[in-house]
């Protein structure tokens, strides 16, 4: 019997064909995730003829009707902004990108890297943030809401893949490295490696987009951002190697240089403390504090940026009233619901049997993307 995540056992079962385990033990350093050390999964299933267990989940989170639905669904900044800024989805294949990055050159596994990257944000409901301290309210009776368990209820319950069962039964690794998230520094066990690349990505790219974005919806100047230490040395880097950019040219050539400098940081001061407690597998990874991160000085930096950002962009005048008028028809939705549950689709009224009318009522309106929100809280609501 393997390991039991939230009273369910997972069967190890033979999940890895040769070709994909000898290609790993060829590639991957002795303290990565191999797939044929995987717990497995909680329905047992054939190995793949060519793709590996971490693969198929990756694949499964792709083909997932809540990750397209990331296209539409806010980052930071609402469609009638623009449509410069990132959405939950772009901003979410940069957390890919660089995650992979960072995976491959530490010599992770990188298909479970990316997995975890693309189903990182999957759990946010429509209008970022604020959705979700709507929907927390709604469910305070019930459990509150939060979007890394959201993302799990997705996973594990919500999406559809096989009638046997429901959820996409994925794999112990990529279930326990996002309950990791949703349970933030409260476990016995580090995170593997992989599960901590992936939220130093995160960092990384929002900490680089968000004042990119704000830059281009003009809530900010970029002489606003070079008093910020991070943005000012990056713009001394960049002024080093290029003389006379014109300001659209500095900040993308900021943003780039902010990235790649985080990114290099981030695998330098990784490497060293990997080395210097000696890891050499992954029960080692899990018994010592987290080793992927920033150093001392750019976490710092980077903390500063995050304040800033906080102050002057997400609690923006402009931001802060689409928030509140988001909030409001996300919470007369949740209301209208719950009065007229006649109104849901098949699909959760057949689930408040069991999870209750306000749970089933929450997870329909999680699901929404922001454009569906708005058409149908128009639509049933007459908003
Ligand atoms: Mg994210």
């Amino acid at each position: 019997m393997g390991p039991t995540r939230m009273n369910v056992s997972y069967v190890p079962v033979s999940l890895v064909g040769d070709s994909v385990a000898r290609r790993e033990a060829v590639l991957l350093a002795a303290y990565a995730m191999h797939s044929s050390d995987s717990a497995g999964r909680k329905h047992p299933e054939d190995v793949h003829a060519y793709r590996g267990p971490f693969a198929r989940d990756r694949d499964r989170i792709v083909h997932s009707a809540a990750f397209r639905r990331l296209s539409c669904k806010t980052q930071v900044f609402m469609g009638e902004m623009g449509d410069y800024h990132r959405t939950r989805l772009t901003h979410t294949l940069e957390v890919a990108s660089i995650a992979r990055t960072v995976g491959r050159a530490l010599r992770l596994n990188e298909d479970l890297v990316e997995a975890l990257a693309l189903a990182h944000d999957i759990g946010h409901p429509p209008f970022g943030h604020a959705g979700e301290d709507t929907l927390d309210a709604c469910l305070a009776n019930d459990g509150g809401f939060e979007h890394n368990r959201q993302a799990l209820r997705i996973v594990e319950q919500l999406e559809c893949r096989c009638c046997t069962h429901s959820g996409l039964n994925l794999t112990y690794e990529v279930l326990e490295g996002q309950e990791a998230r949703a349970v933030k520094g409260s476990g016995e066990r580090s995170p593997l490696l992989e599960v901590q690349v992936v939220e130093a990505a995160d960092s990384v790219a929002y900490d680089t987009h968000d004042a990119d974005d704000a830059l281009e919806v003009g809530l900010l100047e970029l002489g606003e951002l070079l008093e910020v230490p991070l943005w000012r040395e990056a713009a001394v880097r960049v002024r080093g190697r290029f003389s006379d950019l014109e300001t659209s040219e500095m900040r993308r050539a900021i943003v780039h240089e902010l990235i790649d400098w985080q990114v290099g940081d981030l695998l330098e001061n990784s490497l060293r403390r990997i080395r210097h407690v000696g890891v050499d597998r992954v029960e080692v990874v899990r018994s010592v504090e987290r080793l992927i991160g920033a150093g001392c000085e750019l976490a710092e930096a980077k903390e500063a940026l995050e304040q800033f950002l906080y102050n002057r962009v997400y609690r923006h005048p402009q931001v802060l009233k689409t928030r509140q008028l988001a909030q409001d028809s996300l919470q007369q939705m949740f209301e209208g619901y719950v009065a007229r549950p006649q109104l849901l689709p098949e699909k959760f009224r057949r689930r408040i049997a069991s999870d209750g009318l306000p749970r089933a009522v929450g997870d329909y309106l999680a699901g929404m993307t922001d454009r569906f929100a708005r058409v149908t809280f128009q639509r049933q609501f007459g908003g």
